[in-house]
């Protein structure tokens, strides 16, 4: 299968400076699709020519194919979930986060930590566990959860590509912008 860079639900200049159309131009113009270029490459002629991205990610073992399926699944699950549009928390999924972390402002605290300290390049995200609980995860580089079997319902990159036009060495106010952009209907759709 050969995999494509998807069209984002809005223009690269729709988040004004919150997030630059300069950095959509290299965020999503330039990394989200060399990766996705990269794999392409990679996997012609091997078992993992006909394979969804996510099948990829959770079938190939450490290495490069692996680490540009994950990038690309990562940044479109990143970009598509971002809007413009201010989107309020549905009430069940304001619930499920409750229950797990108390308050939304607490789950915000412990995601923004969970960025901050995560050391080097990765992901944070808001995943749901086997048992149905709600936690923040950190994976470095190129992790995914789903080979670990959590679904993931949000995440936020960390590396520093994302940030470095707009905010420079301001990773947490980069991540706080991010929280504040969330499509919060598509994060409860995958409940
Ligand atoms: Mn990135």
């Amino acid at each position: 299968m050969k995999h494509t860079l998807p069209q984002l639900p809005y223009a690269l200049d729709a988040f004004g400076s919150r997030i630059s159309k300069e950095t959509f131009e290299f965020h999503y113009g330039k990394h989200h699709q060399a990766y996705v270029d990269n794999l392409n490459r990679l996997i012609e002629n091997t078992p993992y020519e006909d394979m969804s991205l996510e099948e990829i990610v959770c079938k190939a073992g450490p290495g490069a194919i692996c680490n540009n399926a994950a990038q690309a699944w990562n940044h479109e699950f990143f970009f598509m979930t971002l809007t413009p549009d201010p989107v309020e928390i549905p009430a069940a999924l304001e619930s499920r986060m409750e229950q797990s972390f108390g308050t939304i402002e607490n789950f915000k605290t412990v995601f923004v930590k969970a960025a901050v300290t995560l050391f080097g390049s990765g992901w944070v995200w808001l995943v749901e566990d086997k048992e149905g609980e709600l936690m923040v995860m950190q994976t470095s580089n190129a992790g995914n959860p789903l080979p670990q079997g959590y679904r993931p319902l949000l995440t936020v990159d960390v590396w520093e590509h994302a940030y470095y036009i707009d905010y420079r060495n301001r990773r947490q106010a980069f991540v706080e912008t991010c929280l504040e952009l969330m499509d919060w209907s598509k994060v409860a759709s995958r409940l």
